[in-house]
């Protein structure tokens, strides 16, 4: 089969010829229907090298997956052949306390997992190829009735990722609240939506680019700012208060910035994007009890709730499909910032 695969660091992927995965016992090989592109890709493939993360290339793209179930390995009983699934990306080690919740994104014997500190598509085989072996039948969770693959692969982590940080938030965000979403990308419209279906939260979504603005207005975002009007526009919009939760979806420094200035005493600060900015904090640099924190995906369970809202149509990822042929080209329109939602690689016709 063909796979879209990063040979190197420091490279763009290639597409080339491999072998179709077996599964062993335990295991269960999915023919996928969507792999969506992400940003991580793009750090990935451009900033990491030797050292950063624990795993090494050659391997698979694709962290957000979603398929059929193509073949499953000895002793795997709760799944059935042509099943409709969605891939969890962050896999764990499955036997430690947090395994057991389903909160494999912070396991806490990554050396016992899979690949330690990774998944599908981020040191192990993805989903940009017509089969992805899955390492245990735990990982895959069955589409609600509804839901296609394509439409389910970016929820996987453009909507889990956002679930997860807005949930943790959902007490700050009562009504008469404010939430700003910072970057309007593949994650960012998602968290849009996310604030509107599961809090009474305000929501203003910041962006540079004009049409990711736009798209955030299309979601339900009540006011669209640029950065440059932001801190000024917010303040405003909540009578002098600032916003109760900013969730950075960009995470340079001068987002953190932004998130600190219109963040509001007792508020949440929620760092997403893993731009590699920096925030000085001092106990004058940010309101009284501002809590900063960073999130990393999300949990198995927090997957099932991002399915269930998507198939009531509660959540919708904005989708532009491409062909494997094309997955190189909507990573560079991704560069470029010419790229407006999720772009996801539909690997068979
Ligand atoms: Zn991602
Ligand atoms: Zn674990």
């Amino acid at each position: 089969m063909r796979a879209l695969r990063l040979l190197e660091w420091k490279s763009d992927p290639q597409l080339v010829e491999v072998e179709d995965p077996v599964p062993g016992p335990g295991q269960v090989v999915v023919r996928i229907g969507g792999a969506g592109a992400c940003h991580s890709d793009l750090h990935l493939m451009r900033e990491f090298g030797p050292g950063v993360v624990p795993w090494e290339p050659p391997f698979t793209l694709g962290h957000e997956n979603a398929g059929w179930v193509h073949a499953l390995g000895s002793g795997v009983t709760d799944l059935e052949v042509g099943q409709p699934v969605a891939v969890y990306g962050p896999w764990g080690c499955g036997t430690c306390r947090r395994c057991r919740l389903g909160m494999e994104n912070y396991c806490e014997d990554p050396l016992a997992a899979p690949v330690p500190g990774g998944g599908g598509g981020l040191g192990l085989d993805g989903g940009m190829a017509e089969l992805m072996l899955v390492p245990a039948a735990r990982l895959l969770v069955p589409l609600p009735d509804g839901l296609d693959p394509v439409k389910a692969a970016p929820l996987t982590d453009a909507g889990l990722t956002p679930y997860h940080a807005v949930r943790r938030s959902w007490p700050k965000l009562g009504p008469g609240s404010t939430a700003v979403v910072v970057g309007v990308g593949g994650l960012g419209h998602l968290a849009v939506q996310v604030v509107r279906a599961t809090t009474a939260a305000r929501v203003v979504a910041v962006d540079t680019r004009e049409e990711a603005r736009s798209l955030a207005a299309a979601e339900g975002a009540d006011l669209t700012v640029a950065p440059e009007d932001a801190a000024a526009e917010i303040r405003a919009a909540t009578g002098g208060r600032g916003a109760d939760v900013v969730l950075d979806f960009v995470g340079s420094d001068a987002t953190l910035a932004l998130g600190a200035a219109v963040g509001r005493t007792l508020g949440d600060l929620t760092v997403v994007g893993i731009a590699g900015g920096t925030l000085g904090l001092s106990f004058f640099s940010v309101p009284y009890e501002l809590s900063v924190q960073t999130t990393y995906w999300g949990t198995r369970p927090e997957l099932e709730d991002v399915l269930d809202l998507a198939a009531r149509g509660l959540l919708r990822a904005a989708v532009t499909t491409v062909t494997l042929d094309g997955a190189v080209e909507a990573y560079h329109r991704m560069q470029a910032g010419t790229a407006v939602g999720r772009q996801v690689v539909v690997p068979t016709d």
